[in-house]
């Protein structure tokens, strides 16, 4: 696996995929630039090493070219968070680019105009690719966000630089991350898959159920089980036509020594709503009319103590419904529980989507071990396919 240290890039362009793909406010003002922290290091090396840097990047599902989707609107931002200028070329390929990276001198940093301006960037054109190509020596990818794409940027491009590519310093970590959880792991391994639905996460749990010692199973996903063991699960989520699927699931897990833990009590409301009235109900026996929202008491002991007992933990997905106050405690608990867990040592990796998000909004962000900068492309990476800008790069 070729990173940034395998090369020097004195004197060399770099071309770099980054995901600047930042929210921003009405006033076009950049409302989280983590995305922009997240590349600062792979942009650091290469300036300390005496090279330039050309970036890349999509923002947005622009149609066409549209001023609102330009990145002009982030040079400001990008050079408060990199602390030197940053030129801007109004255009990513054809003779704006072209001029703009020539003209650029070692230490210097140039950023392209939105690459999604073109239909050729997601249509993966290799003349399109081709021109990208042109503008730099090394091409370096760093964008995890969009490696489950075969987009021109983030996977074409790569053939034009045969043995001058390699994965920037995010890139890099992710990858690490997911291998120490799925590869080289330190047992015993938990894995918390919560969220809505089992038909989003079945790849998932397949994939992983050769890889861990426990699962834990909760959310939405917990009544599917529940009702396919002969539970009452009320008005809950519940997938009707997955109940076979679910008990394959276990049928499957007890085959390969995985210790399944469900949820045996939940927080159960007799709305979907924040002010619901709420009970908490043992999780085979939700009344009618209820639906179950939030794990319950007993559950999160249960849960503690096989999370307190990993030493590999990975987490994706919510144990209830978080974005309501009334039904977050269960998630705030279980992020809890996994910091403090790999406060005494294991390793943690945060992926895919919601937990993010929840982990991020209850500010337990610096007490896992990483936390994933890629929604859909973690959620690739743990159903254990290779994502197509990574496989690019090992070529
Ligand atoms: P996913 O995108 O599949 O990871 O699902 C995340 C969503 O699952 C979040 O928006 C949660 O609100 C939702 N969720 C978690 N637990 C439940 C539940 N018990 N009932 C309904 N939705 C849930």
């Amino acid at each position: 696996m070729k990173t940034l240290f395998d090369f020097n890039f004195n004197n060399k362009k770099a071309l770099i995929r980054v995901d600047f793909n930042v929210p921003l406010d009405e006033k076009f003002n950049v409302t989280d630039a983590n995305r922009i922290e997240a590349a600062k290091p792979t942009i650091d090396k290469i300036l300390a090493d005496g090279g330039s840097v050309i970036l890349m990047s999509h923002l947005g599902r622009p149609k066409g070219v549209q001023d609102e989707f330009s990145l002009r609107h982030i040079v400001a931002k990008i050079s408060e968070v990199l602390g030197v200028p940053v030129q801007f070329a109004s255009d990513c390929i054809g003779e704006i680019a072209e001029k703009a990276a020539n003209n650029l001198k070692a230490g210097e940093v140039l950023l392209l105009e939105n690459l999604r301006f073109y239909k050729e960037e997601e249509a993966g054109d290799l003349e399109f690719s081709k021109k990208l190509a042109s503008l730099g020596d090394i091409y370096v990818n760093d964008a995890f966000g969009t490696a489950h794409r075969a987009h021109a940027s983030t996977t074409i491009i790569a053939q034009f630089f045969p043995n001058q590519k390699c994965f920037g310093m995010l890139l890099a970590k992710e990858i690490e991350s997911l291998n120490k959880v799925l590869k080289n792991s330190v047992k015993p391994v938990t894995a918390v898959l919560g969220g809505s639905k089992v038909s989003s996460k079945i790849t998932v749990i397949e994939n992983i159920l050769d890889k861990v010692d426990h699962m834990i199973i909760g959310g939405g996903m917990t009544f599917t089980f529940i009702k396919a063991l002969g539970g009452k699960v009320g008005n809950s989520i519940c997938e009707d036509d997955k109940l076979q699927l679910a008990l394959d699931i276990l049928h499957l897990a007890k085959e390969k020594n995985v210790h399944i833990h469900i949820p045996v009590d939940v927080v159960a409301a007799d709305a979907f709503s924040n002010d619901a009235n709420t009970q908490i109900v043992d999780v085979r026996e939700i009344p009618d009319g209820w639906q179950g929202l939030d794990a319950g008491p007993k559950s999160l002991e249960n849960f503690k103590a096989v999370i307190m007992n990993s030493k590999t933990i990975l987490w994706n997905g919510p144990l209830g419904v978080f974005e309501m106050e009334a039904f977050a405690h269960g998630t705030i608990a279980l992020g809890n529980y996994i910091a403090e867990s790999t406060a005494q040592g294991a390793f943690s990796l945060v992926g895919g989507g919601d937990s993010v998000a929840a982990v991020k909004q209850f500010g337990l962000e610096d007490k896992m071990s990483y936390v994933s900068t890629g929604g859909g492309a973690m959620l690739e990476m743990l159903e254990g396919r290779t994502l197509p800008g990574i496989a690019a790069i090992l070529d």
